[in-house]
């Protein structure tokens, strides 16, 4: 596991132990120089020039490249952009129109809220007779019908960490006809992703999670090669038209996954995000998977072993458990206020969740066992139940 741990590249501040890469990632030391240089070279020297000469405009290609080697994805097919809940509305938007004689969107339950609200959002303003149908987690495969255009579902489960079988639900839906749109926002650099092997026709996720680019970092979109020259953007901007500098009236979309860019590209945030993505370049993923599992598995073993009042709420198995381990308590907002106050830095999700997330680039286990500690005290001596703890934030 040598190969994984490289807590030296990130600066994590003394006294805490961070449980909370699956919401936002560190800063990886190198990106402060990075952004400084571009700032004064590029920005400060270059001006507009920096668009050619410095690389801008083709950066959320380059970069995409980089999120597409850790996600299974080939050259060319990924690119950065927006946020994700603006993705998630772009790949439905193309997704229904492949397949034009069916009217039903399929999502979970288990899905993260703004996926489900863009998926609401794209029905209304489509007035066709669009519906969003959100089963139950286990109930998706057998809801996948004929009436079904699309399936959208995130992988790993924000709250619980559960996490579907990508490939045999795509599977499933290819078996009925529908789309297969994935949202990896907890699975891009959490865990393997084989996405030219599950053969799913869309994917989207976000970079400021276990990709460490920064707060606001840009999201990304894939779009299966034999599809990309074939879908229709729904948010046909100038900079995903095929010749952008013509300044055409009319948009004539781009050549494959550039026809899915929008508008101008976040150049600071993409240069953070492309140094962090350095990080990345010899990670095995399976090696990563596999440390992130033994990290996991110590922290439930020893949770649970000292301290009963807490509940796993996530799977126990960890064949279908993402990067995370989630455990009920009643009052788990206080608690994990409590913790944050002593160094452990987890999260909260309603209605009772405090979460923990597992990243073996920057986490040992002597991190587990000392989180594990704290924990402990506060939980057996009810440390959490102070008033200042009790106040919810407007960021849980
Ligand atoms: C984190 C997350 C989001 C957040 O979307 P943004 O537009 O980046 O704020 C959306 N969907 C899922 C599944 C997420 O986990």
């Amino acid at each position: 596991m040598a190969g994984i741990l490289r807590k030296e590249a990130f600066k994590i501040p003394d006294g805490v132990i961070y449980l909370d890469g699956n919401s936002l990632g560190p800063l990886p030391k190198a990106v402060g120089a990075r952004v400084q240089e571009m700032l004064a070279d590029e920005w400060g020297e270059m001006l507009i020039r920096g668009w050619n000469g410095a690389g801008w405009m083709d950066q959320p290609a380059r970069v995409g490249d980089m999120v597409g080697r850790i996600i299974g994805a080939p050259e060319g097919s990924v690119v950065m952009g927006d946020t994700l809940s603006i993705k998630v509305f772009q790949a439905l938007a193309s997704a229904v129109k492949l397949v034009p004689e069916r009217r039903v969107i399929l999502s979970d339950s288990g899905n993260f809220p703004s996926d489900l609200y863009m998926a609401e959002g794209l029905v209304g303003l489509l007035e066709q007779g669009y519906e969003l149908r959100t089963v139950a987690p286990e109930e998706v495969a057998d809801a996948i019908d004929e009436t079904v255009a699309t399936v959208m579902l995130t992988e790993v489960d924000y709250r619980t960490g559960r996490k579907h079988d990508m490939k045999a639900m795509t599977a499933r839906a290819h078996a009925k006809g529908a789309v297969m749109i994935w949202d990896l926002a907890h699975s891009a650099g959490a865990l393997p992703v084989d996405l030219a092997g599950s053969n799913c026709e869309m994917a989207i996720g976000c970079t400021y999670k276990y990709l460490n680019g920064g707060p606001g970092a840009p999201a990304f979109i894939y779009v299966r090669p034999d599809l990309a020259d074939r879908v229709q953007p729904a948010l046909a901007g100038w900079l995903g038209h095929r010749k952008p500098f013509d300044f055409d009236l009319n948009y004539a979309p781009g050549q494959g996954i550039e026809r899915m860019r929008v508008g101008t590209p976040p150049v600071i945030q993409l240069t953070a995000l492309e140094v962090a993505m350095e990080l990345w370049a010899d990670v095995d993923m399976d090696e990563l998977r596999a440390a992130s599992v033994t990290l996991q598995e110590q922290f439930i073993e020893e949770v649970e072993r000292d301290i009963p009042q807490l509940t796993l709420a996530s799977p126990r198995d960890a064949d279908i458990r993402g990067s995370q381990v989630s455990f009920r308590f009643e009052h788990g907002y206080a608690a994990m206020q409590a913790l944050i106050d002593r160094g452990v830095i987890g999260d909260f999700r309603a209605p009772d969740i405090m979460r923990f997330g597992f990243t073996p680039m920057y986490l040992d286990a002597s991190d587990v066992t000392a989180a594990v500690r704290i924990i402990a005290d506060v939980m057996h001596n009810d440390l959490w139940d102070v008033d200042k703890y009790k106040v919810r934030a407007k960021v849980t």
